[in-house]
């Protein structure tokens, strides 16, 4: 499906320009008009799903199988030292494009890009019933 007011589904269709790196029959991969850093990427499917909890399971192993090919191609030509791969959903969680993609943000010695966060203190007890709960919701 492709939504009429979603500018990545423009330009995943190609009506709306961007720096394409590399195009399947189910995904477009741009350069982001505004990078974290040097040789941030998208990937982003040309069918749209608001989010994560919208993608099947076919389309999502087809992209992780092509970020991995990404990664490399990336890494081969930027030489950074480092890359992050983020996938926001929902505002809360910094989304601001509501059509699913994925960030490569590569990252370099003494960048100022942060995608780091405070780590908390866990109880095991309630580690183990929410393992367990979690665990009986999938399928
Ligand atoms: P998110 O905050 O995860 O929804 O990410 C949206 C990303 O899309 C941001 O990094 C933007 O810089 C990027 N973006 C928005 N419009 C365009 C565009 N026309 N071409 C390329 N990247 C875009
Ligand atoms: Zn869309």
């Amino acid at each position: 499906m492709i939504k009429d007011d979603c500018i990545f589904c423009k330009i995943a269709k190609g009506d709306i320009p961007s720096n394409t790196v590399y195009e399947t029959s189910d995904f477009r991969v741009i350069l982001d008009i505004s990078p974290a850093s040097k040789g941030h990427i998208l990937i982003i499917p040309k069918e749209h799903f608001d989010n994560i909890f919208e993608m099947d399971a076919d389309t999502a192993a087809k992209l992780f199988s092509l970020a991995t090919e990404v990664a490399r191609a990336m890494k081969a030509e930027l030489n950074f030292d480092g890359l992050n791969i983020v996938q926001n959903n929902g505002e809360i969680a910094g989304q601001t494009v509501f059509h699913f993609h994925l960030h490569m943000i590569p990252r370099y010695e003494g960048d100022e890009v942060n995608v780091t966060w405070k780590q908390h203190e866990s109880v095991p007890e309630e580690q183990e019933k929410l393992a367990k709960a979690i665990k009986k919701r999938i399928q």
